[in-house]
């Protein structure tokens, strides 16, 4: 069966997109610590982050670091944090966290943050502009 994430990339669930190429697919997740927290996801569905395959990982990377530009463009942070735990969905993610306070903006056990789809969808706009 497909994950959960493949059927957001597929478009057969909703979601906040910033950015797709041919290989990956970013898109804001939907209980974020921080504003402009995006999950990185490799269309191919593999599990385990580190089972990729090397040339698709570090593909994965770059397109991370292209994501994180973009986000720093749009949220006024120190950095954009960069996590992998992938504990509950089975299909690879890094998860991109915009950094404002301090590292306690990357603590999962923090409660999440409650947008509107109207604050969901300006975000993920303005990410995906500055992304082109
Ligand atoms: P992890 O597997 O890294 O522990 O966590 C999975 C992440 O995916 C969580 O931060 C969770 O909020 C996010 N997530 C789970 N299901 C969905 C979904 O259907 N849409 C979006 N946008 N994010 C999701």
């Amino acid at each position: 069966m497909a994950t959960i994430f493949s059927r957001i990339i597929a478009g057969e669930i909703p979601s906040y997109k910033v950015a797709e190429d041919d290989n990956f697919f970013a898109f804001l997740d939907i209980n974020p610590l921080i504003k402009g927290h995006t999950l990185v996801v490799p269309k191919k569905e593999v599990d385990y982050l580190f089972d990729i395959d090397d040339a698709l990982l570090e593909k994965m990377m770059v397109f991370s670091k292209r994501t994180a530009k973009a986000i720093e463009k749009v949220v006024k942070c120190q950095r954009v944090g960069l996590t992998v735990i992938g504990l509950e969905v089975p299909h690879a993610h890094i998860h991109l966290i915009p950094i404002i306070t301090g590292m306690q903006d990357m603590n999962f056990a923090n409660p999440k943050l409650k947008l509107t789809k109207e604050e969901f969808e300006e975000i993920a706009l303005a990410i995906n502009k500055a992304w082109r």
